[in-house]
């Protein structure tokens, strides 16, 4: 039975049998809802590993197949070797009793985001717009709950600080270069304060701002202004962007136009899954690596299924995860202390699901965030059909430490009491209730990305991409651009892929 996706899931089944009517086979056809095929594992090499390949990549996420990849298709023999039993790493299809797809892990992409989008197109998975017709919701513990349109909510409390602190937060990340950000002028004083000190010089009413701001760092690095160096802030936004087109604050918080714009049909993990399936017996499961031995020009990788030689090694696994293995020598000193640095975020996706998306009636478009309580940012999530409806929150942050270690009751009921705030009490009474906590993943260990305090970017921050030997690096967290989102994990393959073709 697949991990990916149970047989006997109703996905599953109304694919397979065909009891989803003839719509939902119509649609199957047009390649605009996942294949029977897509519910299978990709086959994966289950057996004995190979003794000896040219590159070994480590993690099969969306850097690390993407690297495997453009070696194999470039002739080069290539093995992926993944700890878990699926692929995907941090993004995950969830599959909904209620019929239809929703993701437990990256699901959102965007303009300038063309790494993915050129990958998810080649894939044949396709993208929908996520829902943003009508109204938001913010509920201040100052000015009580309004409905608002456009992206700054009306606040009086915070307008002020909210246009002057954005357009500088802007400007700063307009001069910063995305390929080294420690190389700025300023750096060191900006790594040294944390973006939470930031607001507190900046701002009239700190609290009031620093609060919106909040509701975007929970979900964006799971975790809040004070815990993140204002230099990896604005490196952050300015990798919101590509090669033509800067980052901005919007670019990376906003949904029309921004980083929320839309969602792949059938879950962003048909990307991963389409791409291993594709490389079929180049990528093995449940082969964790526990030691990586560079000696005689030779890399030696050791997995739980074998020991595989190879020239070279791309390693494409969060930070936390690189430094849980036996490095033989011991990693160079600076990547050391950066990896040590580089805590994931604590973030965990609440899902609620209902008959249908009840606050569309309403004219509110299902996005909402609060000042207080466990959903903080609120998004519709429902698939493209609208059917179920599905309320999703992120607990991130310092509302994942108040809710994250909670009994699951509980939590549920702090989540629903919120959506019910937004949205009425027909919150409170959902078919259907789901949650990843990343942070329990033993594989992620937390999420979205890893993320810098102050004063450790500039210090470590130039070992990120700098090859170890015969080991190079991949992984979102390694990327220029779009760092930390499924577009920098893919640009990260690419650049790994391409540094070793040149020295192999
Ligand atoms: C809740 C959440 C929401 C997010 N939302 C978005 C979003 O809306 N849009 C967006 O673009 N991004 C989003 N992201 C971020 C996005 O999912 C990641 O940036 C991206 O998927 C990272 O890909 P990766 O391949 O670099 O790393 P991963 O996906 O973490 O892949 C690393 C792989 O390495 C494997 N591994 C670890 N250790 C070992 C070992 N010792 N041996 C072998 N294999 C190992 C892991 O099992 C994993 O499969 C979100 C992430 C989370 C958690």
């Amino acid at each position: 039975m697949s991990p990916l996706l149970p047989a006997d899931s109703p996905l599953s089944r109304r694919l397979l049998l065909g009891g989803g009517g003839a719509a939902t086979l119509a649609a199957v056809g047009t390649g605009l809802l996942p294949t029977a095929a897509d519910a299978r594992q990709p086959d994966g090499r289950q057996g004995r590993l190979p003794r000896k390949v040219d590159v070994v990549v480590v993690g099969a996420g969306l850097s690390g197949l993407v690297a495997a990849d453009q070696l194999a298709r470039r002739g080069v023999d290539v093995l992926c070797v993944e700890a878990r039993g699926r692929v995907g790493g941090r993004v995950l299809n969830h599959h909904l009793d209620a019929g239809g797809t929703i993701e437990a892990g990256g699901a959102f992409i965007g303009p300038t985001q063309d790494h993915i989008a050129a990958l998810a197109k080649r894939l044949g998975v396709r993208t929908f717009l996520q829902y943003n017709e009508g109204r938001s919701v913010y509920i201040s513990s100052m000015t009580g709950r309004q409905e608002y349109s456009g992206t700054v909510p009306p606040d009086p409390t915070i307008l002020p600080d909210a246009a002057v602190l954005l357009t500088r937060i802007d400007s700063m990340a307009a001069e910063i270069d995305v390929s080294a950000p420690w190389s700025h002028p300023d750096a060191r004083a900006w790594d040294a304060m944390s973006l939470g000190e930031f607001i507190r010089r900046n701002a009239v009413n700190a609290q009031g701002i620093g609060n919106l701001i909040k509701s975007w760092t929970q979900p964006g690095f799971g975790a809040d202004p004070d815990e993140l160096s204002l230099l990896f802030v604005l490196w952050y936004v300015a990798s919101g962007g590509n090669e033509t087109t800067a980052g901005t604050f919007a670019r990376s918080s906003d949904t029309s136009g921004g980083a929320q714009e839309s969602r792949f049909v059938g879950g962003s993990q048909l990307v991963p899954i389409r791409l291993a399936r594709r490389l079929g017996d180049v990528v093995a499961l449940k082969a964790a690596v526990r030691r990586i031995e560079q000696r005689d020009g030779r890399v030696l990788v050791h997995t739980r299924r074998g020991t595989v030689r190879a020239r070279r090694v791309i390693v494409a696994a969060p930070p936390p995860l690189v430094l849980d293995m036996d490095w033989d020598p011991q990693l160079p000193t600076d990547r050391r202390q950066l990896l040590r640095h580089m805590d994931m975020g604590q973030l965990m996706k609440c899902d609620a699901i209902y008959d249908k998306p009840f606050w569309r009636e309403d004219g509110l478009n299902g996005f909402g965030i609060n000042d207080a309580g466990a959903a903080r940012a609120v998004f519709d999530n429902s698939p493209p059909t609208g059917d179920p409806g599905v309320l999703l929150a992120f607990v991130g942050g310092g509302t994942w430490r108040e809710y994250g270690p909670m009994r699951r009751r509980d939590r549920r009921e702090a989540v629903l009491r919120g959506f019910a705030d937004m949205f009425g009490d027909r919150a409170l009474k959902p078919v259907e209730y789901t949650e990843q906590d990343w942070t329990q993943e033993r594989w992620t260990r937390g999420g979205p990305t890893a993320v810098h305090a102050p004063g450790t970017l500039v210090d470590f921050g130039p070992a990120i991409r700098r090859p170890f030997g015969r080991v190079h690096w991949a992984g979102t967290e390694t990327s220029t651009y779009w760092s930390g989102y499924m577009d920098g994990a893919v640009r990260a393959g690419e650049r790994a892929a391409l540094e070793v073709r040149d020295v192999l």
